[in-house]
């Protein structure tokens, strides 16, 4: 899409979070075909089975990973069941390999954006079926959510489900919420955010979310939680492997590959993130405007 390959991050993380777009792109079969041609590098595959074959793949090169079944913001009781239907699905499969694999999970997917009576549920029914030795890795969403999330990722913990939460660096309020995980003692992966947010809200991407990072990573660590950290920055990831021995990296497919491959090489674990499914636009977008590398002057 030629369109496309001129905008920059704002516009690509604008646009992620655009339905219009996504139902524009997802009537017309040539437009759809020719973007998930362009998406390919970031995708585990279309259907559980491909996943498991690029997951299959993953494991032989010395990687670890973690699977998600895309999907966003369902508000359709029958669609967040049948997302539910898919999880319990790949946990099945997953318990066959033996692999350690964790398992990813967007609450707005199981049914957040519904109620959290709803989305408990299912995460329960998800929970049930994990395999052992599997963590179910909770995404951190746009900042209305994410009080929610956390309370509902506490709550699950406390009744003994191995649950490990997203923390977004960019977030003002992130030094208390890392304040709850630590005293909630929850594993926490740290990343950078990948959602459009008021200045007010969130840091400036750059700089001023780069330090944030670096500050929660140490917060995190000297209050004694599990930490990995998901960033492609190699500055942030070589300063952190040196500050904090035994530290976790997870990366995502498709991204700065020969430095995961590197990474292992040192003798570094990697886990990369392996989505699937069909619902994958969103996730390209952001991933677009990631490969761009550049700061906006304003996020507002
Ligand atoms: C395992 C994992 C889980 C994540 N989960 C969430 C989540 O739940 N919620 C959320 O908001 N965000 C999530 N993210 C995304 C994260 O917030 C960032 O948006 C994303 O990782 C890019 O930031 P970065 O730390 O790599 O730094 P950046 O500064 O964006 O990038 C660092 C370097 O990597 C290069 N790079 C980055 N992306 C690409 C790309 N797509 N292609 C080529 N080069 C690239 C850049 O050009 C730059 O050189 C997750 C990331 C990972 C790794």
């Amino acid at each position: 899409m030629p369109v496309i390959n001129r905008l920059g991050r704002r516009a690509l993380y604008g646009l992620a979070q655009s339905r219009r777009f996504q139902a524009l792109v997802q009537r017309n079969e040539v437009l759809e075909r020719s973007a998930h041609r362009g998406a390919g590098r970031y995708l585990g595959g279309r259907t559980l089975e491909e996943a498991l074959v690029s997951l299959v793949r993953l494991h032989g090169e010395g990687f670890d990973t973690g699977i998600d079944y895309f999907g966003e913001m369902r508000t359709d009781p029958a669609d967040v069941d049948a997302a539910t239907r898919q999880y319990v699905r790949l946990n099945r499969e997953l318990g066959q390999l033996d692999a350690g694999v964790n398992v990813w999970v967007d609450l707005t997917n199981v049914g957040l954006d519904i109620s959290d009576d709803l989305c408990r549920r299912q995460l329960a029914r998800i929970v049930e079926t994990l395999p052992t030795g599997s963590r179910l890795q909770v995404r951190a969403h746009d900042s209305s959510r994410i009080d929610r999330i956390l309370s509902l990722v506490t709550e699950l913990a406390g009744d003994g489900a191995p649950v490990m939460p997203t923390l977004q660096a960019n977030l003002r309020a992130s030094p208390d919420y890392a304040a709850r995980l630590i005293e909630a003692r929850l594993p926490v992966l740290l990343v950078k955010g990948a959602h459009l947010e008021p200045a007010a809200i969130a840091h400036r991407w750059g700089e001023e979310t780069d330090v944030a990072f670096l500050g929660l990573a140490h917060q995190l660590h000297s209050g004694g939680v599990e930490l990995a950290i998901g960033t492609h920055d190699p500055v942030i990831r070589e300063a952190l492997l040196a500050a904090l021995p035994g530290i976790g990296v997870e990366m995502l497919l498709g991204v700065r590959t020969q430095d995961a491959r590197d990474l292992l090489r040192r003798g570094q674990r990697v886990r990369l993130y392996l989505p699937f499914g069909d619902d994958w636009l969103r996730y390209w977008l952001r991933r677009l405007g990631e490969a761009r590398g550049d700061w906006p002057r304003n996020q507002s």
